[in-house]
């Protein structure tokens, strides 16, 4: 397809970009400090505020068509909850957040108890007024996954569609930008994830990509061609890719990780029921509500390994994870999605 030329260099001369950046980036140092110098406090939250979503992408298992937007009271209400938690950073997810009509209150009170603000959408609402709504909200970092170039009966996140928005994107935003592009799960032309990333690039934004998990969270192989797509982005790695780490290349070769998930203790799934999860995947643990989850809480799940953690490919809470790999053994088990239960596995 036939892009038009971009000028990413515009947004990021602006006098008033560069300042929200270089502020944005000393509130990511400090969180970084914060996350060393303490385990008690969780670094991320993803928070949903709506399981409605405007699309219906063959493999996703996060939305549905009949949610009611979250109220905004309940919304603000389990951000303040988060912040007592000492949370860093809030991102809100969905379904499609941008169909919550409380949405820039939401990014405020995020941003007044003190956390980063994220938000990952599907880009298909997003227009300059909206954009500047955004920025005035405060939002720090947006992500949209984009799937293919052509939209097809498995996804319509799609470059061809969406690539107006990332132009206004471009010229518009006072916010981090970056693109996910994806191999794996019934994705029809692997080949499409370089096409998208180096847009991304082209257009001054970060471009990361990632695997398609199955509904429990768990690796699926790559094939021959998928994997080509990747070792060509890895070649890319020095100039564009610094996300890219050991456990991704594990997941591409379809190899077991050795890592301590630390999800309900330094990450946070927060359902629109209010109900804290590990994580996307592996909802219904612990299940319990965001206003009764404790300091007790954080600290206990911190220690309890899960035994989902070596196949797992929810890279954001690996990441976050990564923090306190150094430390800190677990010595508790606990086996989601069966019924195992908690078991105790220290000496
Ligand atoms: S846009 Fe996102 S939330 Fe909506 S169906 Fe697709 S993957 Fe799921
Ligand atoms: S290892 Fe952690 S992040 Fe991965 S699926 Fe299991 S609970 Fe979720």
């Amino acid at each position: 397809m036939a892009t038009p030329i971009a000028q990413p260099g515009l947004r990021k001369q602006a006098p008033r970009w560069k300042l929200k950046a270089a502020v944005r980036k000393a509130r990511e140092l400090t969180i970084v400090g914060h996350a060393l110098a303490s385990t008690r406090h969780p670094v991320m939250a993803q928070i949903v505020p709506m399981r409605y979503c405007n699309l219906s992408c063959a493999y996703c298992n996060e939305y549905d068509k009949v949610s009611e937007p979250v109220p905004i009271d309940e919304m603000l209400r389990r951000i303040d909850h988060l912040g007592r938690l000492g949370t860093s950073i809030i991102t809100i997810s969905g379904g499609e957040p941008l169909t919550h009509p409380g949405l820039d209150e939401v990014i405020r009170r995020i941003r007044k108890v003190g956390a980063l603000a994220g938000m990952i959408t599907n880009g298909y609402l997003l227009v300059p007024e909206r954009i500047e709504r955004l920025n005035n909200a405060g939002l720090d970092h947006l992500q949209i996954s984009i799937d293919n170039v052509e939209p097809d009966e498995i996804s319509k996140k799609s470059l061809k569609v969406l690539d107006k928005k990332l132009q206004w994107l471009a010229e518009y935003a006072d916010f981090h930008v970056n693109i996910n592009s994806v191999v794996g799960g019934g994705i029809k032309n692997p080949q499409d994830a370089l096409v998208i990333g180096r847009r991304a690039i082209q257009l001054g934004f970060t471009s990361t990509i990632g695997i398609i998990h199955d509904g429990d969270g768990q690796l699926k192989p790559l094939g021959e061609v998928e994997r080509r797509v990747w070792e060509e982005m890895r070649s890319w790695k020095k100039k564009n890719y610094s996300r890219f780490n050991q456990f991704q290349e594990a997941i591409a070769n379809a190899q077991p990780n050795d890592w301590r998930c630390r999800a309900g203790s330094r990450y946070l799934y927060i359902c629109e029921n209010g109900l804290v999860h590990y994580c996307s995947q592996q909802r219904g643990f612990p299940g319990v509500p965001l206003a009764e989850y404790m300091q007790t809480d954080l600290d206990r799940e911190f220690l309890t390994e899960k035994t989902c953690a070596p196949h797992c490919t929810i890279s954001c809470v690996h990441q976050i994870s990564h923090i306190d790999h150094w430390r800190a053994p677990q010595t508790s088990r606990i086996s989601p999605g069966t019924t195992d239960g908690l078991v105790n596995i220290s000496t």
